[in-house]
């Protein structure tokens, strides 16, 4: 029973083997036409909000500002940064004007700044409370990057300060904007795969550089759990739709290596729900790198690898004896984010992934670390 994955896997077959037969067939011309009568123009452009980057690191200027050109209800208009230098020439770059550039000191004044309407906080994770707070209470929208912050009870205190200012506060979880997830919450939510049974999810990368925040404490707020296994836990709650109530937990450190003195590299988790799905989990800073969960239903499986990547990911079911691969329209997920959270300042909704969401996720982390330490089942 492929129903729906099944319909829309023979349109898309079906415009992939077109585009593949245009010369070969002869056919092009008729074709062409036909292409062309679909053809979507777009809308004029509608009103944009006003963005603020706090902290033109490696996301930033890699994902974050080349977003911007793709976004229908999100513009540029300021940056926060402690390098001059840098500040200024990404915004020659992105035509922003030079007094919307603050420091970290100044920052307090973008209040006074009414291009402003959001700011994007892009800085270390230990950073994340006291400038989400501070951007808060300058009477501007916030979207945090993830992890939200090194400890729930930050996590708390930023979800205070924005019923207190009455703004929006919203986490940078991507994945639950982008297409491939998106469609593997509906399928598994829908229980096209039968109910779920069990989740497979592993998130890591090998780190590098000693020097780098990731691996320290004070910056980080913990190791690979927080960077990145943080993905593999948020993909087991969004696939379920569940939040957890017991949790399991082991985890190793190779103290001797350079790069882990103050935080942990490998963890392994496991996870039961209400419905009695568990899932199993592992986070590293220590091995190839792995962005992958399965979802394995009573009728079918699906399985995603890469999972999360902002390109590239790849998504199967499996059922019977047969493996059918499920192609989407691929999105720039940082885009659809930032639109995301501008729309709802614009109808004054609540954001799909609020303070809330990210708070959930600290305390489950909080609780891993918890389990792995005492060897015992923690209860949330
Ligand atoms: P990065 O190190 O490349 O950038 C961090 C920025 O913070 C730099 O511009 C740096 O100058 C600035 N900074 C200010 N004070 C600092 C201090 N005391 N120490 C170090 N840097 C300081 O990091 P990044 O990879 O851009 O990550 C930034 C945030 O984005 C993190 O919270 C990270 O978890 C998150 N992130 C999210 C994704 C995603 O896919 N959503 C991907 C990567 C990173």
């Amino acid at each position: 029973m492929m129903k729906i994955s099944e319909k829309e896997l023979t349109r898309r077959g079906f415009i992939t083997r077109v585009g593949q037969g245009l010369v070969a067939t002869g056919v092009t011309a008729p074709l062409l036409k036909n292409a062309h009568a679909q053809l979507r123009v777009p809308d004029p452009p509608g009103k944009k909000l006003g963005w603020a980057i706090v902290g033109l690191g490696s996301l930033a200027i890699n994902q974050i500002l080349p977003a911007f050109a793709k976004c229908e209800k999100s513009k540029v208009v300021a940056f926060v940064s402690g390098h001059p230098d840098k500040a200024n020439k990404l915004a020659l770059r992105y035509n922003v004007n030079p007094k919307n550039i603050y420091n970290y000191q100044n920052y307090d004044s973008i209040k006074d700044n009414p291009e402003v309407d959001v700011i994007y906080i892009v800085l270390p994770n230990g950073m994340h409370a006291e400038y989400t707070i501070r951007g808060l209470q300058a009477g501007k929208h916030v979207l945090c990057e993830k992890p939200m912050a090194s400890t729930s009870a930050e996590c708390r205190q930023m979800i205070d300060a924005a019923k207190k200012a009455d703004r929006k506060l919203m986490i940078a979880y991507r994945c639950h904007y982008e297409p491939y997830n998106k469609e593997a919450i509906r399928i598994a939510r829908a229980h096209e795969l039968g109910p779920t049974q069990m989740i497979l999810a592993d998130a890591g990368f090998a780190a590098g550089d000693p020097a780098q925040w990731r691996l320290h404490k004070a910056l980080s707020g913990g190791g690979s759990m927080m960077d990145i296994g943080i993905y593999a836990l948020n993909a087991a709650r969004y696939l379920t739709g569940e939040e957890p109530t017991e949790v399991n937990a082991m985890s190793f450190t190779d103290r001797n290596d350079p790069r882990f003195k103050e935080v942990e590299s490998n963890v392994i988790f496991q996870l039961r729900f209400p419905s009695g799905v568990i899932a199993n989990c592992s986070s590293s800073y220590s091995y190839f790198h792995q962005s992958h969960y399965r979802v394995m239903g009573t009728e079918a499986r699906l399985e995603m690898d890469p999972a999360t990547w902002y390109n590239g990911n790849r998504m199967w079911i499996e059922r019977g004896n047969k493996i059918e691969q499920i192609e989407l329209q691929e999105a720039d997920h940082f885009a659809l984010e930032m639109d995301h959270m501008s729309d709802c300042v614009m109808q004054n909704k609540e954001p799909l992934t609020p303070g809330e969401e990210g708070l959930r996720d600290l305390t489950i982390i909080e609780a891993v670390y918890e389990a792995a330490k005492s060897g015992k089942t923690v209860k949330l």
